[in-house]
């Protein structure tokens, strides 16, 4: 088994002495992808994180990890350029423009052929290949080109465009082809899949049915495995002494409000901030809800800082935050808490125990697993979920209060109706989520792509 990701599972730490050594990284999806691989004494490619040359092979927690090298000039055309702001945009419904520039394009290909060449060298005879996401979308062809022996998987974790959309990329024929050299792509929805399907069909003229395209003398199978958290570890931790006493105490430093509502997001433009922000301010204008009764938590850790687009976002959301907290806060009690750092584990915990309204308003979003870490914390069946219809998990969690986040007085109704929710018909909703997450969580989705896969070779 051989995982190929953007990321190796480990990060370069320096102890206080100046040495260097790997830790493991956190996230889930190392947790999930692990046992694959540690347990078939498997290998993991990947790129280290920091520019210049690659440390060899080395062997961790039982895997081995091979380092891809990146130069500084491949990092700011292939993953800052091509990935994060040609791809990246496109894919999340041209949200923000993407830009289209051949010399990221060029350097993608380039860097997608080291991935794949790692690849090829390191899996053995028929072994099992899964590679993840938008950065590496050629290397599923390039893989198969050298190794036709391999059973090749891809999985990507963003959202996946329509027809109409995905056609602007100058690339796009390289792109599907490069994606039809796997024997199964997964996406997070259904919805995504069938654009897939559809591309390969009206773009290359393949013969393809509802979920699988003929290509090349091989079937491609083309479906949704939406991904998830590990849902009863979450669970541990949020129904943890310390964690729900934290969650008193953030109460009681917020003011003891009746009502919290919090967000949670990486600063970024797919994560409809400013939606949340207007729809909070336009309520506190017409008195519907008021300070101090009633405050927001906004967890916005930075990102991408180096590419342009973030750092204007997070300008107009910071600006947003102050006229809102100079028009309706009170000395030491803004209207809004907005956090520019990145949270712990434990501490998101706590603030989703203490979040009566969890505010989830993507334009577009693969999965969103905050939506679903928020459902997961709640054994208590309190609180109330406002989800994006944009977001994969409105595909699976049905009783949130769904909302477009394009139509601001809809957000807003929604939002007043989880505010004044009855506790009743809150656990109930709860409930209901909270039954669907415990069935289908990381290990069920890690599991049901591995099965599937297997089922090609
Ligand atoms: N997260 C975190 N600290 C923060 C903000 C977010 O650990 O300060 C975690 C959060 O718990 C979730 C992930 O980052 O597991 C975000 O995943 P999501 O799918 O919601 O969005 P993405 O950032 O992948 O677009």
């Amino acid at each position: 088994m051989v995982v190929v990701a953007n990321r190796l599972p480990v990060d370069q730490v320096t102890d206080p002495d100046g040495s260097t050594r790997w830790q493991r990284s956190p996230g889930g999806l190392v947790t999930a992808l692990e046992p694959f691989v540690a347990g078939r004494s498997g290998a993991w490619v990947g790129w280290s994180g920091s520019a210049g040359d690659a440390p060899e092979p080395f062997e961790s927690g039982g895997m081995s990890l091979v380092p891809v090298p990146l130069s500084e000039e491949e990092v700011d055309r292939y993953y800052e350029g091509m990935s994060n702001a040609s791809l990246w945009p496109l894919y999340h419904d041209v949200v923000e423009k993407p830009e289209y520039h051949r010399t990221w394009w060029d350097t993608y290909v380039q860097v997608n052929k080291r991935f794949a060449e790692r690849t090829a060298e390191v899996a053995g005879e028929g072994a099992i290949v899964w590679v993840h996401d938008y950065q590496l979308q050629l290397v599923p062809a390039m893989v198969r080109q050298r190794r036709p022996d391999l059973t090749i998987g891809f999985f990507l974790h963003i959202p996946f465009p329509p027809y109409e959309l995905f056609t602007q990329l100058p690339w796009r024929s390289a792109i599907v082809e490069g994606l039809l050299g796997a024997d199964l792509v997964g996406f997070q929805r259904p919805s995504a899949a069938a654009n897939f399907v559809q591309l390969a069909r009206r773009l290359h003229d393949l013969p393809a049915r509802s979920s699988t395209i003929e290509y090349d003398g091989r079937t491609v199978t083309a479906r949704a495995f939406p991904i998830s958290i590990d849902v009863r570890a979450f669970e541990e931790l949020a129904a943890s002494p310390q964690v729900v006493k934290r969650a008193e105490e953030i109460r009681a430093e917020l003011g003891n409000p009746s009502r919290i509502i919090l967000g949670v997001d990486r600063l970024d433009y797919t994560k409809g901030i400013t939606v949340r922000l207007d729809a909070f301010q336009e309520l506190l204008e017409e008195g519907v809800v008021q300070t101090p009764d009633t405050v927001m938590v906004q967890v916005a850790t930075p990102s991408r800082e180096r590419v342009e687009h973030y750092v204007h976002m997070r300008e107009t959301i910071e600006q947003q935050v102050g006229h809102i907290n100079g028009v309706h806060g009170t000395l030491g009690g803004p209207a809004v808490h907005y956090i520019n750092q990145s949270v712990p584990r434990e501490e998101l915990a706590a603030l989703y125990r203490a979040a009566d309204v969890m505010l989830v308003t993507p334009y577009r979003d693969g999965m969103n697993l905050v939506a679903k870490e928020y459902v997961a914390a709640r054994s208590d069946l309190g609180g109330a979920l406002v989800l994006s219809e944009f977001a994969g998990a409105a595909a699976e969690l049905r009783q949130a209060f769904l909302v477009n986040p394009h139509d601001i007085a809809g957000v807003k109704n929604q939002l007043v109706r989880a505010l004044r929710l009855d506790p009743a018909e809150g656990a109930k909703r709860m409930r209901a989520m909270r039954r669907h997450l415990a069935k289908n969580d990381l290990e069920h989705w890690a599991n049901s792509f591995f099965e599937a896969l297997r089922a090609q070779a």
